[in-house]
């Protein structure tokens, strides 16, 4: 019987990849093996948001109902680290047992988010980071009235953790970026701008932009603060969201190819024939002609499903549609495309109030579209994205070319 063992328990080995084996009739054997101890595996994106506010229970997190794992039967092996693969002998090792398989996928994600080095204070109580259950579930009882906290990072997790703070009300929040503005790596200064004045409005956020942390102060536990900028801040605690990193370390030291994560083919094949990657931790080819890697939840979705039917011989392709969203407030922000290359950017106001949507270009050819409060833009967008479409320039609108 054919063996297929699944590392990584999240939501593209969890959830999708393992489902669509049986969906497609796969009916050898399936082990899927995850290092955390949640039961049963869980969405991520709640963490920094609904879940972190109270608002979400915790069996809403979960990807699959428990007794899906049974009903499917797929042996599932959570609370257990895998801790190096041999490709020639086809074996995991788990402890002192080695685990034979057929066939791999390696759904290792992200490795937890970058902590602040020990130097810096990073290893004083109350410094968190946000990536799993336990990670948040630690740092919910922070949010308490009359606390300080500080925000180092000014990407997507960051902000949502801003506004989930001043949101639970009674805490002051201060987020510094070292970048020249909130948001630089990903989005425009449209968008930049946008989010600026929300949490300014909306949260009484202080964002310090174009400074950096220097270091933490306190004994066992933080204290204080020290900016680039020679600032001194007093704080209870600090979350820490200055990005993370492939999780290759398993692949690497199999000896397979990696180029910006587990690279793949387009059908998800790494340099090994017998192992696949999909999810946050797997680079592929090709979006507009370049090798690329996603960190959402849509892309570990549908790339699980394409490996799962090519682990099954079905040789297709993976075309990714790639698409994101945040929640800060009131504001749902959903990202169509990818805006890399960009050099035009066409702000729309939208129907509604307070609706607004920002359209990258690159010449003619629309690559991308940030759309707040704004469904109908989004999907304007994303149909004209997929369709390899632009729209025209005009209508209500402000254009900014960039350098
Ligand atoms: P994961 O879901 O991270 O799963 C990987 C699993 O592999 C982990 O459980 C890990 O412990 C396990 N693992 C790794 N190595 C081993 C090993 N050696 N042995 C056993 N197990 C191992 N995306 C969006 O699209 N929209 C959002 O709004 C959004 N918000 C987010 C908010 C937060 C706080 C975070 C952390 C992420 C967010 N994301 C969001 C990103 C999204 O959650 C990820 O892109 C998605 O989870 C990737 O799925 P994955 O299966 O590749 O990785």
């Amino acid at each position: 019987m054919t063996h297929i063992v699944v590392i990584g328990a999240g939501q593209a080995g969890g959830a999708s990849l393992v489902a669509k084996l049986r969906n497609s009739g796969f009916d050898g054997k399936v082990t899927l093996i995850g290092e955390e101890k949640t039961p049963p595996p869980y969405q991520r994106p709640p963490l920094s948001k609904a879940y972190l506010l109270g608002e979400m229970e915790l069996e809403r997190l979960f990807l699959r109902p428990e007794s899906f794992y049974d009903e499917n039967d797929i042996t599932l092996r959570l609370n257990t680290r895998v801790d190096a693969i041999d490709p020639p002998a086809k074996t995991v090792t788990i402890g002192d047992e080695a685990l034979s398989y057929d066939m791999l996928a390696l759904t290792t994600g992200s490795t937890p988010p970058r902590r602040l080095p020990a130097a810096i204070g990073g290893a004083l109580e109350g410094v968190h980071v946000v990536r799993g259950l336990d990670d948040v579930d630690a740092m919910e009882p922070e949010f308490a009235e009359d606390r300080r906290v500080l925000i180092v990072g000014g990407g997507y997790i960051g902000l949502e953790a801003a506004a989930v703070a001043a949101k639970k009300g009674g805490l002051d929040v201060t987020l510094v970026e070292m970048a020249d503005r909130i948001l630089q790596r990903v989005a425009a200064p449209e968008t930049s701008n946008y989010f600026r004045d929300l949490h300014g409005s909306h949260g009484g956020v202080k964002i310090l932009e174009g400074v950096g942390l220097d270091h933490l102060t306190g004994d066992t536990r933080v204290t204080g603060a020290k900016l680039t900028d020679g600032t001194e801040l007093e704080v209870d605690f600090v979350i820490v969201g200055v990005g993370i990193a492939p999780g290759t370390t398993l692949a690497e030291a199999a000896g397979l190819e990696l180029d910006n994560g587990i690279k793949t083919d387009a059908q998800g094949r790494t340099s090994d024939p017998a192992i696949f990657a999909a999810g946050d931790c797997a680079s592929f080819p090709p979006y507009r002609g370049t090798r690329i890697r996603l960190e959402s939840v849509p892309n570990a979705i549908d790339q699980a499903e394409v490996v799962a039917r090519n682990m099954m011989g079905e040789g297709v392709d993976y075309v990714a549609k790639p698409w994101f969203w945040s929640d800060q407030y009131d504001v749902k922000l959903q990202i169509a495309g990818l805006n890399a290359g960009y050099d035009t950017v066409v702000t729309r106001p939208g129907d509604k109030d307070g609706a607004v949507s920002f359209w990258y270009y690159k010449g003619d050819a629309l690559l991308a579209v940030d759309a707040a409060n704004d469904p109908r833009a989004y999907m304007i967008g994303k149909r004209l994205i997929e369709g390899g479409k632009s729209r025209t320039r005009g209508g209500p609108s402000r254009i900014r070319r960039s350098n």
